[in-house]
């Protein structure tokens, strides 16, 4: 898809607050850090439209980005932040857990892990999750450009290993510094529009 608009449309806590509209949802979610803004921000050729989340004290929301009114992203606040506490993770966690298996429009989760990594107890439990729910997901490997070329695979092999990867899956190797895997993600998430 060939991104020419893109804007926030609502920060929401709670379904009342989810936007009333048809449009597909495809939400994106990883661990603070990941890198999760600079994909949104690449795919939808952007510098800074999508912050940084997950940092403490800011509210967490989950962000409404209304994509060519064709589609929404919704990006889910990072997990695996140290200084959050219990009740801000509990609170987290229900939030997401609503959203993701009540809300009909959404098609998709893009999954996002750091390829150089293992992946975290989170990230495993994220892949978990929406495959006991059936909740289609599209893995995306971040951060491509640290590691050298002759080592994509062993990391992308550690990845699938630890998440007990399906193969029917998409798993995308990804770089906002080279754009790398940019059009790949386009075409997985497209995959589930309409
Ligand atoms: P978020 O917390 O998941 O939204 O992560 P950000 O998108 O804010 O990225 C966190 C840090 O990783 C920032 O310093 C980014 O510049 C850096 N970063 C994100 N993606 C990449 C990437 O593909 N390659 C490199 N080298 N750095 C990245």
């Amino acid at each position: 898809m060939k991104v020419h608009n893109a804007e926030i449309i609502i920060s929401a806590v709670s379904p009342k607050q989810y936007p009333e509209t048809e449009l597909p949802e495809i939400a994106l979610a990883g661990r603070s850090n990941v890198g999760k803004s600079s994909f949104i921000n690449t795919l939808i050729n952007r510098k800074n439209l999508a912050r940084t989340s997950g940092k403490p004290g800011k509210t967490q929301t989950l962000n409404f980005y209304l994509i060519e009114d064709a589609l929404h992203f919704v990006d889910v606040p990072g997990y695996g932040y140290a200084k959050v506490s219990k009740t801000e993770r509990a609170k987290w966690g229900e939030m997401i857990e609503t959203y993701m298996t009540t809300r009909e429009q959404l098609k998709a989760v893009v999954s996002l892990v750091d390829l150089r990594h293992a992946p975290t107890q989170e990230d495993i439990q994220m892949y978990e999750f929406l495959k006991y729910y059936e909740i289609p997901v599209i893995i995306v490997a971040t951060k491509k450009d640290k590691i050298p070329r002759g080592k994509w695979n062993k990391h992308e092999s550690i990845i699938k290993k630890a998440l007990n990867f399906d193969k029917s899956d998409d798993f995308i190797l990804f770089s906002s510094q080279t754009k790398e895997g940019k059009e790949e993600a386009w075409q997985a998430i497209e995959k589930y529009l309409p």
